[in-house]
C-alpha cells in the first residue's frame, strides 16, 4: 500500500474517530487540538535529503532540521513528507494482538515456567522490595499491562466500575505502547514502578480507610499514565528547540500536560468508560489531570510547603475530598521520585538509568550546538554528584513530611535505604574524587526558570 493511500485512510480513521467522539464528549478548543496533536504527534515527518535524523526515535516527533538552517523551517504535515503514522501502526499491532495472531517471534512466546514466575511475583505486589525489573523480564516486557490489571482486580475496581475486561486491557497496551521503551528512564517499566509504589502508598492504613474505589481508580490510572509518550528529553530542550509540544503548553508544565492530555485520549479512544455519565467522566479526566500535573517536580516547593502547612496545622481531614485529593497528589510525586528509597540493587540500576537519559540529551545538545543543559554533561557529572544532590535538595524533604503524614513501617523503611543510598554513593563520590562534600546546587535552583525540569524523574 502506498503511503499517500495509508495517509488518506489514516486522515480518514481520524476524522471517523474525532467525530464519533465529539457525539459523546463536548471538547473546548484546547482539548480538541491536544487530542489531535496526540494523534497526529506520532506522525513523522520524512527527513529532507541529506539531512541527518535522530535514530533513537525520539517522539513526540522532534524535528532535528531546525539545527540545520538559520531560518525557521515551518514543518508541514503534508501527504508528501509523512513517513508514518504510528498510531495507525499501534491499531495494527493491537488488532492483530487482539485477533491473537502473534508474530513469528519465539521471544514473544513465554513458557508457563516464567507465567508461574510472574504469577507467584504478584502476589507480593504490595512489598516494598518488589523487583520490577525481574517482573518485567518474566511477562517479556509487560510489566505495566499485567501489574496494572492484577491492581485493578485486587482492589476490585472491575467489579465495582463495572468495567469490560477486554476493554481494560486493551486501554492498559495502548498505555503501555504509548510509553518509549527506547527511553533508558522514561519507559513502560518507570511506569510500573510507579503504579507499584502508588500501591503501597494507597495501602497504609491513614489512606486505606477512608479512600473511595473512585479514588483508587484514579490513583492507578494517573500512576501508570503519568508519563505518557514522554520524549526522553526535558522541558527546558523541548522549549529551546521549539517544539510543537512547548507552544501549545505555553512553555508551563509542557510534559505533564502532554502526558495528561495523551492519558485522556487513550481513555476516550478505548471506551473503558463510555458506560459512565459524561459528567463522571469529565470529573475523571480533569481530576486525573492534577495528579498528572502534581508529578512537576519544579512545582515541588508549592507542594511542600502546603503540605508542611497542613501537617504543622494538624487539619487535614481524610473525610473531606478536596484533602484526600491533596494526599493522593503527594503520594503520585512520592511515587514518581521513590528510586532512591528501594534497595540499593534497584535503586542503583534507576540511577543509571536516568543518568544515561540525561547524558544522551546532553550528547545531543552537544552534537547541535544547543548548550548542554545542566546535569547532562558526562564530561563534567557523575552519578553519584547528581544522585547525591537529587537526594538532599528533594527526596529527603517530600519523604520527611510523608513520614510526618504517615509514620508507619513503609515511611521507616523508605527512609531508611534513602539513608543508606545516599552513604553508598558518597562513599562512590569519595573514591572518584578525593574528596566526599560536592552535592551539585543544581537542584537548589529548582524553582528558577532555567531549569524547571532538569533533574526531572518523573
Ligand atoms: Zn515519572
Amino acid at each position: 500500500m502506498g503511503i499517500a493511500l495509508i495517509w488518506c485512510l489514516a486522515l480518514i480513521l481520524i476524522k471517523w474517530i474525532t467525530s464519533k467522539r465529539r457525539g459523546a464528549i463536548s471538547y473546548d478548543s484546547s482539548d480538541q487540538t491536544a487530542l489531535y496533536i496526540r494523534m497526529l504527534g506520532d506522525v513523522r515527518v520524512r527527513s529532507r535529503a541529506g539531512f541527518e535524523t535522530e535514530r533513537r526515535g525520539s517522539h513526540p516527533y522532534i524535528d532535528f532540521r531546525i539545527f540545520h538552517s538559520n531560518s525557521e523551517i515551518e514543518v508541514s504535515v503534508s501527504a508528501r513528507n509523512v513517513r508514518r503514522l504510528l498510531s495507525f501502526q499501534r491499531y495494527l499491532r493491537s488488532s492483530r494482538f487482539f485477533r491473537g495472531i502473534t508474530v513469528p517471534n519465539s521471544s514473544n512466546i513465554l513458557d508457563d515456567d516464567y507465567n508461574g514466575q510472574a504469577k507467584c511475583m504478584l502476589e507480593k505486589v504490595g512489598n516494598w522490595n518488589f523487583d520490577i525489573f525481574l517482573f518485567d523480564r518474566l511477562t517479556n516486557g509487560n510489566s505495566l499491562v499485567s501489574l496494572t490489571f492484577h491492581l485493578f482486580n485486587l482492589h476490585g475496581l472491575i467489579e465495582h466500575f463495572q468495567l469490560d475486561t477486554m476493554k481494560l486491557r486493551r486501554f492498559l497496551v495502548m498505555v503501555q505502547e504509548d510509553y518509549h521503551s527506547q527511553n533508558p528512564y522514561h519507559n513502560a517499566v518507570h511506569a510500573a514502578d510507579v503504579t507499584q509504589a502508588m500501591h503501597c502508598y494507597l495501602k497504609e492504613p491513614k489512606l486505606s480507610k477512608s479512600l473511595t474505589p473512585w479514588d483508587v481508580l484514579l490513583s492507578l490510572i494517573a500512576a501508570a499514565t503519568h508519563d505518557l509518550d514522554h520524549p526522553g528529553v526535558n522541558q527546558p530542550f523541548l522549549i529551546k528547540t521549539n517544539h510543537y509540544l512547548a507552544t501549545l503548553y505555553k512553555n508551563t508544565s509542557v510534559l505533564e500536560n502532554h502526558h495528561w492530555r495523551s492519558a485522556v485520549g487513550l481513555l476516550r479512544e478505548s471506551g473503558l468508560f463510555a458506560h459512565m455519565s459524561l459528567e463522571n467522566r469529565q470529573l475523571m479526566e480533569s481530576q486525573i489531570g492534577d495528579l498528572i500535573l502534581a508529578t512537576d517536580i519544579s512545582q515541588q516547593n508549592e507542594y511542600l510547603s502546603m503540605f508542611r502547612s497542613h501537617l504543622d496545622r494538624g487539619d487535614l481531614c481524610l473525610e473531606n475530598a478536596n484533602h484526600r485529593h491533596f494526599i493522593l497528589q503527594m503520594a503520585l510525586k512520592c511515587a514518581d521520585i521513590c528510586n532512591p528509597c528501594r534497595t540499593w540493587e534497584l535503586s542503583k540500576q534507576w540511577s543509571e538509568k536516568v543518568t544515561e537519559e540525561f547524558f544522551h540529551q546532553g550528547d545531543i545538545e552537544k552534537k547541535y550546538h544547543l548548550g548542554v543543559s545542566p546535569l547532562c554533561d558526562r564530561q563534567t557529572e557523575t552519578i553519584a554528584n547528581i544522585q547525591i544532590g537529587f537526594m538532599t535538595y528533594l527526596v529527603e524533604p517530600l519523604f520527611g513530611e510523608w513520614a510526618r503524614f504517615s509514620n508507619t513501617r513503609l515511611s521507616q523503611t523508605m527512609l531508611g535505604h534513602l539513608g543508606l543510598n545516599k552513604a553508598s554513593w558518597k562513599g562512590v563520590q569519595r573514591e572518584q574524587s578525593g574528596s566526599g562534600d560536592d552535592v551539585d546546587p543544581t537542584f537548589e535552583e529548582m524553582d528558577s526558570d532555567i531549569l524547571p525540569q532538569e533533574p526531572r524523574l518523573s
